[in-house]
């Protein structure tokens, strides 16, 4: 059933390393060949020979509203007429500048990136320039994108490889990174106590979505906020996965805590390169040119990236978005565990709005070394059998999936029953 993506992928081997633009793309962890898409539409994806699956990949999470939305396509298609790219200052950058002001709590002033990574890269030398100091504090499991100080103990696919150091990231730049567990709020004030005026910033993914999904414990973002303000370090909220995706306003507003700086990517480019970072204006003003810390980019505010940002941030606001997307995602989330428990196969599930994970694992998942219980030959049977049945799931364990506005009762429906043959074969 995959012979044309089979091939293709024998291809793209030759000229790509693994044959493919990004790593997890390639099935490693799953020990197949990936599927080979040709295009998407709705709640679906269709790959090269003619399958069509239910997706829960969504682009890695931009496609909250579907695949191929008309609303998106228009909004590229008039802007492409006009010239996909000037290096010049246009209107459309200010009013996504302030779509993305008035949603996003903690940014009073924001600049547009090209991606996820590069606006944590940023994020991280404004944290350092504005502060005078070098360490940063993350979390086990979190991925904050390929930047090199933030690739130490990271999730996606950094821990899917079984790559949780890279080469050709320097001890030097490695000592001034400090992981600890999500969650473990102690293990923070412990590392603050000790060097707290060498700590520049903790970046944290608020919920944790590179590890499957971990969920912020109560209190526990709060006392982050709390000790960072107290030391004089800035808290990031890296909100790459979770903004507008879990609330309008990202994890921040559904969990009413203010970090100083916030990076964004994924849902607000619409599917085309995007990433932004902001916060605080007093921190922001330091930016270049306003300021002496040096950022920029060749294609950063990109029309094209705009129009459909734009129009993703517009479309988002209207119709009830986020109770939709609670309703569908709550309703599968329900038909899976039935269909788990009539198996009667430990999982645990975890879920905020629309992003979720089934771990294979009776433990309760909190952080990595709880995720990283989960039985991985379980999940890759599951992952099998769910695509067999013409379901797209991220071929990871250490991945959330995502719900889209397209997806209806059908979708959950046909989920549910692929998920029926999937958790049987996960047993055996
Ligand atoms: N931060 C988080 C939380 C992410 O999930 C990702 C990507 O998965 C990134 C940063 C990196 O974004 P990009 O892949 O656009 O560089």
């Amino acid at each position: 059933m995959y012979e044309k993506s089979q091939k293709l992928f024998a291809e793209a081997k030759e000229v790509m390393p693994g044959g493919v633009n990004s790593p997890v793309r390639a099935f490693k962890s799953i020990g197949m060949d990936p599927i080979f898409l040709t295009k998407a539409k709705g709640a679906y994806v269709y790959d090269a020979d003619g399958n069509q699956y239910v997706d829960y990949v969504a682009s890695w999470g931009p496609m909250i509203l579907g695949h191929a939305h008309p609303r998106i396509v228009s909004a590229v298609q008039k802007a492409a007429e006009k010239g996909t790219s000037f290096g010049a200052p246009t209107e459309i950058e200010t009013e996504m500048a302030q779509l993305v002001i008035d949603a996003v709590p903690s940014i009073e002033m924001v600049r547009m990136v090209n991606s996820g990574t590069e606006a944590v890269i940023s994020a991280l030398r404004v944290a350092r320039g504005f502060t005078g100091r070098n360490k940063i504090v993350k979390f086990a499991g979190g991925y904050h994108g390929h930047g090199d100080s933030l690739l130490i103990k990271a999730g996606s696919g950094v821990t899917t490889l079984g790559l949780p150091d890279s080469p050709g990231v320097t001890e030097g730049v490695a000592q001034d990174t400090i992981t600890v567990n999500f969650n473990d709020l102690e293990a923070v004030k412990e590392v603050f106590n000790q060097i707290g005026e060498e700590i520049a910033a903790v970046i944290i993914e608020p919920i944790a979505g590179n590890m499957g999904l971990a969920i912020p414990n109560e209190g526990f973002l709060e006392g982050l906020r709390e000790v960072t303000q107290e030391h004089g370090a800035l808290l990031i909220f890296d909100e790459v996965m979770t903004g507008f995706r879990v609330a309008y306003g990202g994890a921040q507003e559904l969990y009413n805590v203010t970090p100083d700086l916030t990076t964004l990517g994924k849902v607000i480019g619409g599917g085309l390169p995007v990433g932004a970072f902001g916060g605080r204006k007093d921190i922001m003003e330091h930016v270049a040119p306003a300021g002496p810390i040096y950022q920029a980019g060749t294609l950063s505010g990109n029309p094209l990236a705009m129009a459909a940002g734009r129009e993703m941030l517009l479309a988002l606001k209207e119709n009830r978005t986020y109770e939709k997307l609670e309703k569908t995602s709550a309703l599968l989330a329900g038909g899976l565990k039935e269909v788990a428990q009539k198996h009667d196969i430990e999982v645990t599930f975890k879920r905020v709005g629309s992003m979720s994970c089934v771990y294979f694992t009776d433990q309760d998942v909190f952080d990595f070394p709880t995720a990283a219980t989960s039985n991985i030959p379980r999940f890759r049977m599951y992952f099998k059998t769910l695509l067999e049945n013409g379901v797209y799931i991220a071929p990871s364990q250490f991945e959330a999936g995502f719900v889209s506005l397209a997806h209806t009762l059908a979708e959950v429906e046909k989920t549910i029953h692929a998920a029926d043959k999937a958790f049987a074969a996960a047993k055996e």
